[in-house]
């Protein structure tokens, strides 16, 4: 299955949701998120390359879930049997994207997933919180997508689950999210595209050989293939 896994790079991403349509929703993160948020960047900014390892291991979660149902229902896997990880970087906006082509989210999903925190462990974490520890905690418990704005000011994330269109989620990390149709409509098949727009004193995760060693770092587990990719030279 391997051998012929040659996917396109992933498209890029020239979209701009405050622009592009005028149809997006407004939602709050509650407020268990906010607070997750506030404790990641104040005790993580020493270690802001988890964010790696976090977006590759909401990826391969997303794709065993594809492996694992395809064990029942072999048809789910559709015109997208290529279980991977693509990383690719755009210099010029200064943005990295880490794309799977996993289980993908309804949008439902994304207001659920990436807006409340629904992990029963995380209520437990955030009560440890409070006594104390922080570093030792969240290695603990991992600390999960909200590490992206630990290096990007601004995430969008694009994804498409075979229950629904393609939609967008969206935030710059200020208590709000925004979820919209894809004006582009299905463009990644199956699964999830997330592009961190990384902040001035991040830019250098968009260096090819930093990503490389961190890949490396972190992906040792990863049962999936990871493809590097660069845009401009
Ligand atoms: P955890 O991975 O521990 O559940 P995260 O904060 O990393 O917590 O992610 C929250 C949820 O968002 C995940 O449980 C999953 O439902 C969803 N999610 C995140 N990234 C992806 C992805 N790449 N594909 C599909 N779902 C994802
Ligand atoms: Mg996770």
């Amino acid at each position: 299955r391997d051998a012929n896994s040659s996917r396109e790079r992933p498209k890029l991403d020239g979209f701009d949701m405050d622009q592009d349509t005028q149809s997006k929703e407004e939602f709050s993160f509650n407020a268990d998120v906010a607070r997750l948020m506030d404790i990641i960047i104040n005790s993580l900014y020493t270690k802001k390359e988890v964010f790696i390892r976090e977006l590759i291991s909401n990826a391969s979660d997303a794709l065993d879930k594809v492996r694992f149902i395809s064990l029942q229902n072999p048809e789910f896997m559709g015109a997208y049997p290529d279980l991977q990880i693509m990383i690719d970087f755009d210099y010029d906006a200064k943005t990295v994207s880490i794309t799977d082509t996993g289980i993908g989210m309804t949008k439902a999903e994304l207001i659920k997933n990436l807006g409340t925190v629904a992990k029963s462990g995380t209520t437990a974490f955030l009560e440890a919180m409070g006594k104390g520890d922080s570093l030792n905690l969240i290695g603990q418990f991992g600390v999960g997508f909200y590490s992206a704005f630990l290096v990007a000011n601004k995430v969008v994330v694009a994804s498409k689950s075979n229950d629904d269109e393609q939609h967008i989620w969206t935030s710059t990390a200020d208590a709000k999210f925004f979820v919209t149709k894809d004006p582009r409509g299905d463009t990644l098949g199956r699964g999830t595209r997330v592009t961190l727009h990384l902040k001035d004193d991040a830019v250098e995760y968009v260096e090819q050989d930093k990503i490389k060693n961190l890949v490396k770092k972190y992906s040792e587990f990863i049962q999936y293939p990871i493809k590097l990719f660069v845009s401009k030279e």
